[in-house]
Order: structure tokens, then C-alpha cells, then sequence
């Protein structure tokens, strides 16, 4: 919840004091064998068993001895240990890549006939994912207006399993009100999963909401660092231990130890980049609105945000992303010289790095979205997304500046 009373600042360093602790210590033990206080990289595919008793108590589910790198490893659970203390969840498992934790909780949840409601604009594999892989083993989706709930319920079905929930959506930072989604959900009986790598558990926390189980892409603002690509599935213990077994054990989606390493690591920091961010997204946001070069800019923190009085109910900070329009008549150009302008932003894809990144949708991310859709879902061709980062404000400023007038 943010508390308009507060200033964005205060609002941003009391969530930071919140989650700070769990991001530095959660997870972490002092090894009994070294003392080493750095969560030790184990780098085994198997692990040897004290005897022949112990193996078949291993095999039989009891004790909590590791048999094979697939089925556990220490460096990947302290990890998970960490996200499960962020989310707010009993359990969290690692997957090798968000997507493997998007579509392993889908192929979890739904059989062939199953339905599911979605977002018309999500993230670009997800909704093809969605579109064109999952109907091929007969499982459809109705795509809907994601901020409205009354769009979500007409969608639902008697074989609907699933209300999957993206926001704030990308690239236009739509809100989606999760608490009346997970109300439709429970009285249907029906399983939601938010993907939540957007706001990142420093802005949104879906599971206090209600939501079943939370998937992120610690690629992103978690790992932080632009090095490691991960993934992770949060929620109670029984459904990510199903979730578990079908994508890491059954599918093979494991993260490996090196990057739960990485990421870990990355997330130790990861409290005090998301406030410097979120400060700076808010801040260049605002400016904007005043930029003569810009129609529009979409970021929840704006009080002309559709949704901003819903942010506020439902989010601890408005994040570290935001897009605008470019002012043109031929958008389309307008939109890559900024591109080939910016000095300090870096033109890339991904998001949530400590380095600022700015991609034009488009032509890119959503190239592969039907233009239908495109246009239904506000991206038009002047819009450019900015994954705001850890450098000083007046530096990504003097750059943007620079950059639209070029
Ligand atoms: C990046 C991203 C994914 C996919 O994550 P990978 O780690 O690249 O597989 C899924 N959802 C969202 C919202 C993302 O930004």
C-alpha cells in the first residue's frame, strides 16, 4: 500500500527497511564444515550417502539427504529460501529461466481441454506461449483487457483452470486489480498465477493478495546484474512441490548452482537498487509529462494513470519501469533516433539491470503481437520502454533530454 500522505521518497526507504534484511540474510547459514559465510557454490551432480540405510530412506522420501543435482542442491535452496522470505510464500522452487516457470506452471495446472484467461499484452513468449504452443496440446486462452475485471469474468469458462494476471502490463504499465481477480478465481475454484517479474516483490507482493502461486524471471530486477538467466515459482509448499516435480524433475527446467549463485548475490543489493529506481522512474515520469517532445507517458506513479489510485491500493512502490510516446508524424523514425541517441541508456531488451535499458516495442518485443492487438493494446509505433537503473537521476536525465532533441 502506498500512503499518499508519505512522500514517494519516505514511502520507498520504509519498504526498503522492510524487505532489506530477508535480502541480505535469508537463506543463508554459516557453513558448519568451513565457517565460510558466503552460501558455498556446490558444484556436484551427485552426492554420496553415508550408507545403505540412509540411500533408501533418501529414495523413500525421508530425510533430507541430496541424491542427485536435479532433485535439490544446497546453493540453488538457499536461494529459493530467499525468494520464498521475499514473496511472503511457504515455498519457492528455481527454475532455469522464467519462462521455464511460467510454462511449467502451466503445464502443471491445466491438462489438454483446459482453458485459461490472460492478458492481451504480456510479456512477448509468454503470450506466445499462449497463442501458439499450449493449443497444440489443446490448451486455449481467451486474451482480455487486463484492467478490467469484468472483462476477466466474461472470459471464464466451464473448463477454465487458470486466470493468469501480468501487471503492471507490458509495455504500457496497465493495472490490473488482483484482489477482484483472485475473487473471481476462489468462487469458481479456479487456480491464478501472477507473473510479477514487473513489479518485482520490492513494488507487489500477489500471494498476500490471494494469488495462488507467483512467477518471476530473476533474469531481471532480482539477479539485477545482467549476468545470470533464472526463474523461480513461489506459492504453498503442496503447490510448488507439484510444480517442482513437473518442470525441474519431469521437464529438466534446473537452474544450475553457478547462477543461484549469481543471482543470490545480486539479490543481496536488491532493496536498495529497487528504491534508487523506483525513485528515479517516478521522477522521470513526471518530467516527461512536461517534455514538448512527448505525447504520453504510462507509469502508475502519474495521477493521470487509469489506475493509479488502484496502484496505490495494491502496490508497496509504483516500480522501476515506464514507457512514452514519442510526438511525430512519422513516430516510427522519431522513436529510433532517440535510440541511436541516448549515450548513458543502453539500447537492449531485458529489464530490471542496474544499467538503464530503453527498447522500442514495436519493432522488437512486440513485433511478433498481431497489430490488431498491438493497436487494441495502446503500443503504438512512437512508444519507447524505459527500464530505469541505478545511475544518478541528473545523468539519465541529461541523456533522455539530450537524446529527444537530437
Ligand atoms: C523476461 C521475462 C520473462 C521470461 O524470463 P526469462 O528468464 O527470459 O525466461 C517472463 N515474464 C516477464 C514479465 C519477463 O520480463
Amino acid at each position: 500500500m502506498i500512503n499518499p500522505s508519505l512522500s514517494y521518497p519516505v514511502q520507498l526507504a520504509l519498504r526498503a527497511s522492510a524487505i532489506g534484511t530477508a535480502c541480505v540474510h535469508a537463506g543463508d547459514g554459516r557453513d558448519p564444515s568451513s565457517g565460510a559465510l558466503e552460501t558455498p557454490l556446490v558444484l556436484s551432480s551427485a552426492f554420496g550417502f553415508a550408507s545403505a540405510e540412509e540411500a533408501a530412506a533418501a529414495f523413500r522420501g525421508e530425510g533430507d539427504a541430496y541424491i542427485y543435482g536435479r532433485w535439490g542442491n544446497p546453493t540453488v535452496e538457499a536461494l529459493e529460501a530467499k525468494l520464498a522470505a521475499l514473496e511472503g510464500t511457504e515455498a519457492a522452487c528455481a527454475t532455469a529461466s522464467g519462462m521455464a516457470a511460467v510454462s511449467g506452471s502451466i503445464l502443471t495446472i491445466c491438462e489438454s481441454g483446459s482453458h485459461i484467461v490472460a492478458p492481451r499484452s504480456m510479456y512477448a513468449e509468454t503470450a506466445r506461449l499462449f497463442r501458439e504452443r499450449l493449443p497444440r496440446l489443446g490448451i486455449t486462452t481467451t486474451f482480455v483487457d487486463a484492467s478490467d475485471t469484468a472483462a476477466y469474468a466474461a472470459a471464464i469458462r466451464p473448463e477454465t483452470r487458470v486466470l493468469y494476471i501480468e501487471t503492471p502490463s507490458n509495455p504500457t504499465l496497465r493495472v490490473s486489480d488482483i484482489e477482484a481477480i483472485v475473487g473471481l478465481a476462489k468462487g469458481k475454484g479456479l487456480f491464478t498465477i501472477a507473473d510479477n517479474t514487473f513489479a518485482t516483490p520490492f513494488a507487489q507482493t500477489p500471494h498476500a493478495l490471494g494469488v495462488d502461486v507467483v512467477v518471476h524471471s530473476m533474469t531481471k530486477s532480482l539477479g539485477g546484474h545482467g549476468d545470470a538467466i533464472g526463474g523461480v515459482v513461489c506459492g504453498r509448499k503442496p503447490d510448488v512441490a507439484r510444480i517442482a516435480e513437473t518442470i525441474v524433475k519431469g521437464f529438466g527446467g534446473v537452474l544450475s548452482p553457478f547462477t543461484a549463485f549469481l543471482i543470490a548475490r545480486g539479490i543481496r543489493t536488491f532493496a536498495l537498487r529497487q528504491r534508487q529506481a523506483c525513485e528515479s522512474a517516478a521522477a522521470i515520469a513526471a518530467r516527461l509529462t512536461e517534455h514538448p517532445a512527448i505525447a504520453r507517458v504510462h507509469h502508475p506513479a502519474l495521477p493521470t494513470h487509469p489506475q493509479h489510485a488502484l496502484a496505490c491500493r495494491q502496490m508497496h512502490a509504483f516500480g522501476s519501469l515506464l514507457s512514452f510516446e514519442v510526438k511525430d508524424d512519422n513516430a516510427l523514425a522519431r522513436g529510433r533516433r532517440v535510440l541511436e541517441a541516448v549515450r548513458i541508456i543502453t539500447h537492449a531488451v531485458s529489464l530490471g539491470d542496474v544499467r538503464s535499458l530503453l527498447v522500442h516495442p514495436a519493432s522488437t518485443t512486440h513485433s511478433t503481437m498481431p497489430p490488431d492487438d498491438r493497436v487494441r493494446a495502446d503500443i503504438h509505433d512512437g512508444l519507447l520502454r524505459l527500464s530505469v537503473g541505478i545511475e544518478p537521476l541528473e545523468d539519465l536525465w541529461a541523456d533522455l533530454k539530450q537524446a529527444l532533441v537530437a
